[in-house]
């Protein structure tokens, strides 16, 4: 069998090309570093590859969604439904409104959030509803949507982990109120720091642009005075939340990749299946027929009652092959600080079980066939080494 590999194999990075560098680089050289001509082309070539109206990008997705929920006019004595299957941004950012995150469990097949919990969920302070498209798999957005519409909700739709994924031929970012895309160097594509909200509704456009710079407009239509051209107001309380053009520009360069970005992601996703589907050890991940993922991830269950090791003990003989697996994720409300705003184990018991038996192996564009091969024989190995025959 495989010695161990002298490189390390992470779960994600970025992938940079020639082309990416040259982009930046000519930012450096011109005359705006931050919000200028950069930005707007990005934004334009976000909106354009999704099909959404608009387009504004953030300093970070958690910004991003910080924006949505502003915009979606949520505060003090709201509630806001979302997944516990998640990363703490897609909660965090209702906490930093002032309203109340409330977890709807997940589909234990999609992982995905569970729309019958979603109903169930729903009171009279309901304003939203966060979605996460986890691992790049779209949700049940034409039941979200309709349920949305059936309560008078907003839907921000995070999905942190689905550009250029597709719902029943749509592509992600078109059909929720607000969506948010994150560009964090472990997601698809790149701005170092990074996030977007892409929408199709101008009031809700003219809302986030505005947060994300101290709540200031210079727009004279909406001035309550006009001091002379000097002037600007600053109408309610926004943030300093905006994307740099020397970040948009390596956005939009890399968006042009993109697509041969999630094609080899699927081919690797279409080795590991190939290879792990037929193991009664392992359950691989789910594939709707009728939404493509755009594959961030490829998390593993391990049947851990049909092994003589745990998902931590095999976690850990993983790490020591120099494989960089990881867990995704501790569910949000069994975090010190959700504990202690109430919310306790028990609350999501199919989020809570995942939790105990998951792991993502490397998914990256960059992966070397070797590197896939590599892990492949290394899990193999390591369930046949501890089966219970
Ligand atoms: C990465 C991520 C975010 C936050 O994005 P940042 O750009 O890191 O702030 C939010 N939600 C999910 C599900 C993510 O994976």
């Amino acid at each position: 069998m495989s010695d161990v590999k002298q490189n390390f194999i992470p779960y994600g990075r970025q992938s940079i090309d020639e082309k990416d560098i040259q982009a930046v680089v000519e930012v450096l050289k011109s005359d705006y570093l931050t919000t200028g001509p950069a930005v707007q082309r990005f934004e334009e070539k976000v909106a354009e590859y999704v099909g959404s109206e608009y387009a504004v990008s953030f300093s970070n997705g958690t910004a991003a969604l910080h924006g949505a929920v502003f915009a979606a006019g949520i505060g003090e004595g709201d509630e806001v439904i979302t997944t516990p299957m998640t990363f703490v941004a897609s909660a965090n950012c209702v906490l930093y409104q002032g309203a109340e995150p409330v977890f709807a469990d997940i589909d234990p097949k999609t992982y995905n959030i569970n729309t019958d919990e979603i109903r169930d969920k729903i009171t009279d302070k309901t304003k939203a509803i966060i979605p996460v498209d986890f691992t790049g798999q779209p949700v049940d957005l034409d039941e979200i949507m309709e349920i949305a519409k059936e309560n008078n909700l907003y839907v921000i739709e995070d999905a942190a982990h689905a550009i250029g994924a597709t719902y029943k031929d749509r592509k992600v970012g078109s059909i929720a109120d607000m969506t948010m895309f994150s560009f964090h160097p472990v997601k698809h594509i790149t701005t170092g720091e990074g996030g977007i909200i892409t929408t199709n509704n101008r009031k809700l456009y003219e809302k986030l642009l505005q947060f994300r710079t101290h709540g200031i407009t210079r727009d004279i239509s909406s001035l309550s005075e006009n001091h002379g051209p000097w002037y600007y107001e600053m109408q309610f309380l926004g943030y300093n939340y905006r994307m740099t053009d020397i970040q948009a520009a390596l956005g939009a360069s890399q968006i042009d990749n993109l697509d041969k970005f999630i094609e080899k992601r699927k081919e690797i996703v279409q080795k590991y299946n190939k290879e792990f589907s037929h193991l009664k050890e392992i359950i691989t991940p789910y594939q709707s027929p009728e939404r493509n993922s755009s594959w961030h991830l490829y998390i593993i269950q391990l049947k851990s009652e049909l092994l003589s090791i745990n998902r931590k003990g095999f976690f850990e003989k993983l790490r020591q092959a120099n494989i960089g697996v990881n867990v995704h994720y501790i569910p949000v409300h069994l975090q010190p600080y959700y504990k202690e705003l109430g919310f306790k184990t028990g609350d999501c018991p199919v989020a809570e079980n995942l939790y105990e038996h998951i792991i993502t192996l490397p998914l990256y564009q960059d992966m070397t066939d070797e590197d896939v091969q590599y892990v492949i024989n290394i899990v193999k190995k390591l369930i046949v080494e501890h089966q219970i025959k």
